[in-house]
């Protein structure tokens, strides 16, 4: 399959995920890739993916990165002993504008060669909405539709999609979990009369293009802090939710980058922190925590690493994927310390710890870190390598989580001017049970009726 038709797809059409047929090896790139800044930088790496020639890419990238508002894009910033990568310098201030801002730019390409038009669909806990509908607002030829799990992602994420009133944007507040979202989606996706006859696209990080963008900023960090320290090798702790962001990571090193650790945080929801520790994957109850976009059980790009993990036998991985599906759990053999890959490490911290770590980053250095960010400061400082340098992902803005931040440092001492003036403005959602079919009776009726129903404003 092509790059084009892979992002199209989304989803596979047996219900799998997409890889890559081939990891490519850049070892022998690394010298001159180090100097490149990061639109070069992200140009060479698409184009050992993509099928597009140099100067279509070019554009898309400098499309891309242009609503960001730091020169390096993505700033690595040495903090107490460890080097920030701050991802959230895009249009809704965190870490998914990298990636969903070029998705959109390479719809809009290839829509403008092939004409006809797209729907897309998306599940968020949070983020990947609001970061969605800011890459695609106003396109000519894109519907977004994001449902989201009512009452449980903080008002400002909800308000960061919901003042959103572009006609090609559609709020679904589910009532019921992330999960259930996701799972609503993915049945959609699986209905596949539906899905060709409405033209579906995915932009969540099922979605294999999704992926390419945030393996550019492993790069670039790394190569920033080996250049900064004189160090060989780096390790980098990742804040985890459904594992999109971690296995771009992963892929980074499989291409050669030399990372000698990837740590994996996850927050009170730590299936994957369990998993990396002992083999066993088994699905819990969602907790509902401070880091909202990390609140999830099933990690949708689980299955990718399995892939890779099993011997790249596609047969394997249907047969554990099914038998998660009806039992909940998985186990896989471990190495004689009982982790699944010696080059990974994980671990968790709970509301406390991530509330005493954003208190304690603030107090000591001035510096504050989103919910989100603190859950791998804590994690780092566990279970980092001391002899290596540490890079940690901050993948949200604090003034996206003003009550966190109140609640750490008893000040309120978060914001920033894109949220100050969303209070007061008008918004627009939906409210379904967490049903497949009202979400299917709503898309629908949407994209077939000229005038959409839409409900009244939110007060
Ligand atoms: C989405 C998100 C995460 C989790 O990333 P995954 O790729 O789902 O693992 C972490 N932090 C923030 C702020 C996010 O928006």
């Amino acid at each position: 399959m092509s790059f084009e038709e892979a992002a199209w797809t989304g989803l596979a059409r047996d219900g799998g995920l997409m890889v890559p047929e081939a990891i490519p090896d850049v070892q022998g790139d690394l010298e001159e890739w180090r100097t490149l800044p990061y639109r070069s930088l992200a140009v060479e790496i698409f184009r050992r993916f993509v099928d597009m020639d140099s100067s279509t890419l070019a554009a898309t990238v400098e499309r891309s990165y242009r609503a960001f508002r730091h020169p390096e894009v993505t700033p690595i910033v040495p903090v107490g002993g460890l080097h920030i990568v701050e991802l959230f310098h895009g249009p809704t201030l965190a870490f998914k504008d990298i990636a969903l801002q070029w998705l959109a730019q390479i719809f809009e390409t290839v829509l403008a060669r092939r004409g006809g038009e797209l729907n897309l669909l998306a599940a968020t806990s949070g983020d990947t909405g609001s970061a969605a509908i800011a890459a695609v607002r106003g396109l000519q030829r894109v519907r977004i539709f994001v449902l989201y799990p009512l009452g449980r992602i903080s008002s400002l994420q909800e308000r960061q999609m919901t003042t959103v009133l572009a006609d090609n944007v559609f709020c679904i507040a589910v009532q019921g979990t992330f999960d259930d979202g996701q799972a609503i989606v993915k049945s959609l996706f699986r209905d596949l009369a539906f899905r060709d006859r409405l033209a579906l696209g995915a932009v969540n990080s099922v979605n294999w293009a999704r992926l390419l963008p945030q393996m550019v900023y492993y790069f670039y960090a790394a190569f920033r802090v080996m250049e900064r320290t004189g160090a060989p090798r780096v390790q980098i702790c990742v804040p985890t939710g459904n594992f999109g962001n971690f296995f771009a990571g992963w892929l980074a090193t499989q291409m050669g980058l030399p990372v000698e650790r990837l740590i994996l945080a996850t927050n009170a929801n730590d299936i994957l922190e369990r998993f990396f520790r002992t083999g066993l994957y088994e699905r819990g109850p969602v907790h509902a925590t401070l880091s909202p976009s990390m609140d999830i059980q099933v990690a949708s790009n689980f299955e990718r690493y399995l892939y890779y993990h099993v011997g790249r036998d596609p047969d394997q991985v249907r047969d554990r994927m099914a038998t998660f599906e009806t039992s909940g759990r998985l186990l896989l053999p471990t190495g004689s310390d009982g982790r699944i890959d010696d080059r990974i490490v994980s671990g968790r911290a709970d509301d406390d710890e991530t509330l005493a770590t954003i208190r304690d980053f603030y107090a000591r250095h001035r510096y504050l870190l989103d919910p989100h960010s603190a859950v791998a400061v804590h994690v780092a400082r566990r279970h980092a390598d001391p002899q290596l340098p540490t890079l940690c992902l901050a993948t949200a803005h604090p003034a996206k989580f003003p009550d966190a931040i109140l609640r750490a440092t008893g000040a309120d001492v978060a914001y920033h001017p894109l949220l100050d003036d969303l209070e007061d403005r008008p918004t627009r959602r939906t409210v379904l049970p967490a049903s497949v079919d009202a979400v299917r009776r709503f898309i629908e009726t949407a994209v077939t009726s000229a005038t959409v129903p839409l409900s009244p404003p939110v007060s």
